[in-house]
């Protein structure tokens, strides 16, 4: 295993334990209290006439383990966060993106990417069982980029990602929920090969895509990013948290602020949640500075 790998899977541990006891409530880890000398190394002070200055209790030594975190806000219906949770030091965060590819050259990097993609044999059944890949597609320099889980029968036929009655909602929400155009995003699936009658992606699968689509989001570097379901929730971020913890609230991905919301098809059959997902979009609005398009009054 090369030095790279293991340092990799270090900070993933770590990240993860980390994550872990977040969840039990602790957010901080005092420093050990330095040992005390065996003997007094001078002789114990006389009491004097000299009013002596009360101490302080040291309540936490600083330490850099001790580093401040900052929860993401909460939301609520009152007061939602206006803005995503700002860069701090913190025991939590991603690491940041490696690569930096000029605007200019991003269009270009994405479609080498999407040779190679094309090309793919590392799941040997979804390769053999595809018509193609689903490589994603949107503007290489947007500000939001939304994540889905796979390709279903629709895309695996026209090698668009989010196309049939799913990418009709998203493009929905895109257009008529945040007004922008669904050009001026960008659109991609954490496999980018559909599973055989649309079963849900197996770990091996997911672990053999997410480097393309962690180099997609290295290239692109939108400013926001909007998990749509558990599947990319979890591959992205790292956890087995319900989707009903995640939503909601602001999480980073390799510090970009990101949203988890519910996959457009989940909406389709559990229409009742298209109020939470909406929630979960003026978040997301609320933090770009967009605002919601007029709606037309009947009649
Ligand atoms: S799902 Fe991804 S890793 Fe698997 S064969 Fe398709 S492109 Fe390759």
């Amino acid at each position: 295993m090369e030095a790279d790998d293991e340092r990799r899977i270090l900070i993933r541990v770590v990240r993860q334990r980390l994550e872990a006891l977040r969840r039990a409530g602790i957010d901080r880890i005092p420093m050990p209290a330095l040992p005390l000398p065996a003997f007094p190394t001078r002789p114990a002070p006389v009491a004097s006439a000299r009013p002596v200055a009360p101490v302080a209790p040291v309540v936490d030594r600083p330490s850099v383990l001790a580093a401040p975190i900052v929860a993401p806000p909460i939301p609520s219906r009152a007061g939602r966060p206006a803005t995503p949770p700002p860069v701090v030091a913190s025991l939590f965060e991603e690491p940041g993106l490696e690569i930096v590819v000029p605007a200019a050259d991003r269009g270009a990097r994405l479609a080498e990417l999407a040779r190679q993609v094309a090309g793919c044999t590392r799941c040997a059944d979804l390769a053999a069982t595809r018509t193609q890949t689903v490589f994603g597609e949107g503007d290489s320099s947007a500000r939001l980029m939304f994540v889905g889980e796979a390709p279903g029968a629709d895309e695996d036929r026209t090698g668009r990602p989010f196309i049939g009655r799913a990418g009709a909602l998203l493009t929905d929400m895109i257009t008529k929920g945040m007004g922008l155009p669904r050009e001026q995003v960008y659109i991609a699936n954490v496999l980018k090969s559909r599973p055989p009658e649309n079963r849900p992606p197996l770990p091996d699968e997911i672990a053999h895509c997410l480097p393309y689509l962690e180099q997609q989001v290295a290239i692109i570097r939108p400013e926001f990013l909007c998990l749509l379901g558990k599947t990319a929730a979890s591959a992205l971020l790292e956890t087995a948290l319900p989707l009903g913890r995640l939503r909601g609230k602001w999480h980073r991905y390799r510090g970009i602020p990101t949203i988890v919301t519910y996959h457009p098809s989940a909406l389709l059959r559990n229409p009742a949640w298209k109020k939470d997902a909406w929630e979960d979009l003026q978040i997301l609005m609320q933090a770009m500075g967009l605002k919601s398009p007029e709606r037309k009054r009947p009649g």
